[in-house]
């Protein structure tokens, strides 16, 4: 999906109007986390203003997830808002190293690689199908959100193992 700087040109201020699709095999294959997508659906405007190019909108697509915490799998509605400005190959804004302006090489922006990255970005490397999650026992391995096992997990280093015992002797 490449937008023509041409053509944002010649609508001298009006939006142009912007749906398309990212394409999930490649961004499933770039983030570990994904375990399927659907398309991510792209909705959103550019527009010429003064000297700069800008583009906005939404990226949404349905997300399969494994839960870190209980293995189970879900599946989340993810929304990444997105906003761009993109400054011409001629410009005479001066760019300085921190500003979020990209500078255009050709005679077109090229989007959809900035939208995989946008999108990737918004997907988290600890996915938790809710976020008071309470895992899986470590003793049983029940699945602790369905059922209560009653294993007394106390965590105890085994080196501070002693040293429990010391306290619990000396307040005999
Ligand atoms: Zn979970
Ligand atoms: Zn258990």
């Amino acid at each position: 999906m490449n937008i023509k700087l041409t053509d944002l040109d010649h609508r001298k201020g009006e939006p142009l109007p912007l749906r398309f699709t990212l394409d999930p095999v490649e961004l499933k294959k770039r983030h570990q986390e994904i375990r399927g997508l659907t398309p991510v659906e792209v909705k959103g405007e550019a527009v010429k203003l003064g000297d700069l190019y800008y583009v906005n909108g939404e990226m949404s697509a349905d997300v399969d997830f494994v839960c870190a915490r209980c293995l189970t799998p879900f599946t989340q509605h993810v929304v990444v808002p997105f906003q761009e400005t993109f400054s011409p190959p001629d410009a005479a804004v001066e760019l300085d190293e921190d500003s979020d302006i990209v500078p255009l090489e050709g005679d077109e922006i090229e989007l959809v690689p900035l939208m995989q990255e946008d999108f990737l970005l918004e997907i988290p490397v600890f996915p938790l199908c809710k976020e008071d999650c309470l895992g899986l026992c470590p003793s049983c391995g029940t699945n602790r959100n369905e059922q209560m096992c009653g294993c007394k997990n106390e965590r105890i280093d085994p080196r501070l193992a002693g040293l429990a015992d010391f306290f619990k002797n000396s307040t005999e």
